[in-house]
């Protein structure tokens, strides 16, 4: 089996603030869902994905040298409701499109094929968080829900974008450009269209969910944002996305504060 597709994130986090990706290398599913699927939902089988999950927390509690982490997930529905754990984990997972935790050894994960995962953890590493943000959470404000969660004050917050489907390949209509500018104040309609290119065919556009999530976090107060565009459907070898092949997996984006 090859290695384990599990890589941590490059990012500038406080003493024992632990980052990570995985991709589709080195889990047990097969066919469409090949290798390492961590969805229950899309169609794999449970006991495989299953496996696989107890892979990743094998590999986790391996790379953060910390024995005693576990998993909280959520059923995501592309909303905006944050769940806060208080230390204890919730099986069957809560249904939010955020996860907060002030608490050690919870590693917090988002599930994603094409989405925006968004990490977000506190300048002293007491407090982190993951928001699942495409582009209606994103546009209903799911990050703005998960930053009012935090005691720290937004330009104490550091932010991280992962892997998603970049402009390159994120047709959109008039109804998701339209929405985010009904969503935006007036001194950033400029810069929201801006995030909107003309499309290959007419009436479409190229939305940029970076760029827009940005401008969100920018305008809640946030100062410290990292994570350049990693298109996941340009990527369809490393990462699952659901543009490039509607039946698939998701691979996760996952934070934790190790004791
Ligand atoms: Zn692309």
């Amino acid at each position: 089996m090859p290695e384990l597709g599990l890589n941590r994130v490059d990012l500038a986090t406080p003493a024992g603030v632990h980052c990570f990706v995985s991709t589709r290398q080195g889990g047990f599913s097969e066919g469409s869902f090949a290798a390492f699927n961590l969805a229950l939902h899309v169609g794999d089988d449970a006991a495989t994905v299953r496996r696989n999950r107890k892979l990743l927390l094998a590999s986790l509690q391996q790379q953060c040298v910390e024995p005693a982490l576990k998993l909280q997930w959520m059923q995501q529905v592309h909303g905006t409701r944050v769940w806060r754990c208080n230390g204890n984990t919730l099986e069957p997972p809560p249904e939010a499109d955020a996860l907060y935790t002030a608490a050690p050894n919870i590693v917090l994960g988002v599930l994603t094929a094409d989405c925006l995962p968004v990490l977000l953890c506190s300048e002293d590493g007491k407090e982190i968080a993951v928001a699942h943000a495409g582009w209606r959470g994103l546009c209903n404000g799911v990050l703005e829900a998960t930053l009012e969660n935090f005691n720290s004050s937004p330009a104490q917050v550091r932010c991280w974008l992962g892997p998603a489907i970049g402009p390159c390949h994120f047709e959109v209509g008039n109804d998701v450009r339209d929405a985010f500018l009904a969503s935006a104040p007036g001194h950033q309609q400029t810069a929201t269209a801006a995030a909107f290119m003309t499309g290959h065919k007419p009436g479409k556009w190229q939305a940029d969910l970076y760029a827009l999530a940005r401008l969100r976090l920018l305008t809640a107060g946030v100062q410290q944002i990292s994570g350049q565009v990693q298109c996941t459907v340009c990527d369809a070898d490393r990462y699952y996305s659901y543009r490039q092949q509607a039946v698939t997996g998701r691979f996760a984006t996952l934070i934790v504060r190790a004791t």
